[in-house]
């Protein structure tokens, strides 16, 4: 028989209060595999085991809260996306999702390219051998200094954003005696989120050089004719977490509609077209991710089929996947701290972690699953909040959740596809020290970024 730690808590589908959710899984031991890192398994002692080592082992070695990042699963995906569009493309994993000199190693010998849209993520590429001509430099405010640092290393591109960078990416060239290969990051009017897309009220934003109105074939106009610029091709990134291939079809629809303008009007073919990242993996198991080859397969056809009717020569086509390579391989283990049961709410159970690791419950209400990884239970399912430890009522990381009711103290839980815009996106907050990423393969876990420590707090702290 299940034994119940706190019977005061809501347990059952006829208690449960107003929330976004679905009924309770038929079975909470369950880890599905859209959401869980591809080498994640509950072993027969009930313990789960990712690259064949089993979670408490990693809470003993490494401590919790950790990031925990399958590297084989990893390779996998960036592999199927290099694959999946052949040697006629070019696929550039999205750095800010996550980076760390280890990933830049495994992008490397996976054969992908990176985007990074900093200095620091500049460094940490080069730092790490990733090939300059493999990198794309973005952002919409780089600094002076960071394009120098650009040009001198001889990125493959840089991705324009404004005019006035336009202008300032041709004097640097010109002063180091180079010509730098330029993308123009363009808006179409096009904003995709999750499962729709927005095709009007969609240029009010910060990125990019709208297409309205005319100004994207202006900058293109001026770009053309600065001596420091060689564009190459047409930017264009309309958002995040999509499912929905519609939006990218009138994003390629209008970005090959300015080729044909550039065409005719400069009688110059651009050879590249950049679709940007932005594709969906599922937080939980309502989200139907697609696999890389049918985007890959889906992109090709459209820009195809759109080049055809403009009688263009179809261009090299790069996307920019950042999420969906990452965002599956990491779950974030976490031991449980206090679980304060609320008569017919939910249970509030707290972790060693918080918003600090994982901002984007608060940012964006996110949906996230979770799952007690340190045994098997066969108690009855109760509603929880899976909250930290951070003084904000708002430091939520699964707003609502079945975790069984004989959760304890000092139990594992873990929250799956955290491996993007969770640690990159990880603060100090409250003087948290960030969780380390460790990397596990074939029984071995190491950390690939430490956890942080309270001297590396005083060392910033020089007043
Ligand atoms: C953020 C971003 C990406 C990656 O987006 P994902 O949703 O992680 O795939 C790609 N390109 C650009 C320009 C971006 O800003």
């Amino acid at each position: 028989m299940s034994r119940s730690a706190h019977p005061a808590g809501p347990r059952h589908a006829d208690v449960l209060p107003e929330g976004h959710y679905s009924a309770p899984p038929a079975d909470l031991n369950a880890l599905d595999p859209k959401v869980w890192a591809r080498t994640v398994a509950r072993g027969a002692d009930g313990v789960v085991t990712v690259g064949g080592v089993d979670v408490k082992t990693l809470a003993e070695q490494h401590g919790t809260p950790a990031y925990v990042l399958d590297e084989s699963d990893f390779r996998a995906r960036a592999r199927a996306w290099r694959d999946a569009f052949g040697t006629d493309a070019d696929v550039f994993y999205a750095g800010k999702a996550f980076l760390s000199r280890a990933v830049v190693r495994w992008l490397h010998e996976e054969g992908l390219n990176l985007d990074v849209c900093s200095g620091g993520e500049l460094t940490t590429a080069l730092s790490a051998g990733m090939p300059a001509e493999r990198i794309a430099f973005h952002g919409n405010n780089k600094s002076v200094a960071e394009i120098r640092r650009a040009v001198e290393a001889g990125v493959g591109r840089i991705v324009l954003d404004s005019f006035q960078e336009i202008v300032r990416v041709a004097h640097i060239a010109q002063e180091l005696g180079t010509r730098q290969r330029v993308q123009i990051r363009i808006t179409v009017g096009v904003e995709a989120h999750t499962h729709e897309f927005i095709a009007t009220a969609h240029e009010d934003q910060k990125f990019g050089i709208p297409l309205a109105g005319g100004q994207a074939a202006e900058a293109v106009r001026r770009a053309l004719q600065l001596d420091g610029l060689d564009v190459i091709g047409i930017h264009s990134h309309i958002g995040s977490q999509i499912f929905d291939m519609s939006g990218f079809e009138v994003a390629a629809h209008r970005v090959v509609g300015l080729l044909k303008d550039i065409r005719d009007e400069h009688g110059v073919e651009l050879p590249e077209i950049d679709l940007g990242g932005g594709l969906g993996i599922a937080y939980t198991s309502d989200d139907d991710p697609r696999e890389p080859h049918e985007i890959a397969k889906a992109l090709t056809e459209i820009v195809t089929r759109e080049c055809e009717a403009a009688k263009l020569r179809t261009p090299r086509i790069s996307v920019e996947p950042g999420r969906a390579i990452v965002g599956p391989t990491a779950f974030t283990l976490y031991e449980v701290g206090t679980i304060k049961p609320l008569d017919g709410l939910r249970t509030y159970v707290s972790v060693d972690g918080g918003m600090s690791d994982n901002i984007r419950t608060a940012l964006y209400d996110a949906e996230y699953s979770v799952a007690l990884v340190s045994r098997a239970s066969d108690a009855e399912p109760m509603l929880a909040r899976v909250v930290g430890k951070h003084c904000e009522s708002g430091d939520i990381v699964v707003k609502d959740a079945f975790l069984p009711t004989d959760l304890a103290p000092g139990d594992l839980i873990a929250v799956p596809a955290t491996g993007a815009y969770c640690r990159s996106m990880a603060s100090n907050y409250n003087h948290v020290l960030r969780p380390p990423v460790v990397a596990v393969r074939d029984g071995v876990s190491r950390e690939i970024v430490r956890r942080e420590t309270e001297e590396d707090l005083l060392r910033l702290d020089v007043g």
